[in-house]
């Protein structure tokens, strides 16, 4: 299969790329690995005029440790996150979500912003985004917007980027002290993209929670933030019937849809068994006993 055709530029600075988005509009395309844009265009389901490269822009590519979160730049790969020791520390739910995402050849090349621009349902990293409440650093040439995840995941596929706005880092929050983190999901195939998966993160002080962070891939039209679930574990001490508990809330909150893959009811049943399994393993990493 091949692409219709494009005109392709590859600038070397921000600015330089953030003009040319301005000029072209939505009659334009970021190019960060290709993974999900290059099988978009050669299924001839986008046409756009422009593909701009970012991957020449030296400044996007970092991982920045700043105070109190990761900076993680448009063109970081999911594969580097993934060998990341520093993000194995500092935010440990990305560094196991993204060693969920499709397979090695395509993780060395996809991006974590080009996953989080993509906006895909079933995506692990926007899940991640949704639940650590990450916030997405947006330029175009009016200037810089920063987006909270959730005012960011609109709907399939969709996020509030406007056609001149670039998506240049994520920034997400380190985990506290006393908290677990964990990612579980469940696939038709390994690296298949997920019917449900589930990242959960609780902050535990003498053995209660004290917060709790639950968000869904593959269940939703956008990756779901569960509040109420999060609300039914606040000062619980994870016993079994809380998770239980919060387990059923995240059943009852999802909104998946039947497709070749799933039924809608078999998904949400999904949701419960994925949230039970990582709010389970979170519980125990934060130190909390069984
Ligand atoms: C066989 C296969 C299996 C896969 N399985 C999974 C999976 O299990 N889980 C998963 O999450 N993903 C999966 N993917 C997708 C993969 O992870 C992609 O790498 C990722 O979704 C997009 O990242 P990218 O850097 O390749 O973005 P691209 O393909 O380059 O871009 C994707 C979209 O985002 C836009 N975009 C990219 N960067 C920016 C930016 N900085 N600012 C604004 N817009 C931008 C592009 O214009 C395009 O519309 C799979 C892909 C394949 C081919």
């Amino acid at each position: 299969m091949k692409p219709p055709r494009f005109d392709y530029r590859a600038p070397e600075s921000l600015d330089e790329a953030l003009d040319l988005l301005a000029d072209s509009g939505p009659d334009a395309r970021i190019l960060a690995g290709g993974q999900s844009l290059v099988p978009v265009l050669n299924f001839r389901l986008a046409r756009p005029g422009l593909l701009i490269d970012i991957n020449r822009i030296a400044e996007l590519a970092g991982i920045d440790d700043k105070d109190d979160r990761l900076v993680i730049g448009a063109t970081a790969r999911q594969r580097a996150i993934e060998m990341s020791t520093v993000v194995a520390r500092a935010v440990p739910l990305l560094h196991e979500a993204t060693r969920y995402v499709a397979h090695l050849p395509i993780r060395t090349r996809g991006t974590v912003g080009g996953s989080i621009a993509n906006a895909d349902p079933a995506a692990e990293d926007p899940a991640v985004a949704a639940a650590l409440e990450a916030t997405m650093v947006c330029r175009s040439r009016r200037g810089e917007r920063r987006i909270a995840a959730a005012g960011f995941f609109v709907d399939v596929l969709t996020t509030a980027l406007k056609p001149d706005e670039m998506l240049v880092a994520v920034e997400f929050p380190k985990i506290p002290d006393g908290a677990g983190a964990a990612f579980a999901e469940i696939s038709r195939r390994d690296g298949d993209f997920a019917l449900a998966g589930v990242a959960a993160q609780l902050v535990l002080v003498d053995g209660r929670v004290r917060d709790a962070r639950i968000a869904a891939c593959g269940v939703g039209p956008a990756p779901l933030r569960f509040r109420d679930a999060e609300e039914v574990l606040l000062d619980s001490a994870c016993e079994p019937e809380a998770i239980e508990a919060a387990a059923d809330a995240v059943a009852a909150s999802a909104d998946p849809h039947d497709d070749v893959h799933a039924s809608a009811a078999y998904r949400r049943q999904l949701a419960a068994a994925m949230a039970r399994r990582a709010l389970n393993d979170a519980h125990a990493r934060a130190g909390g006993h069984a």
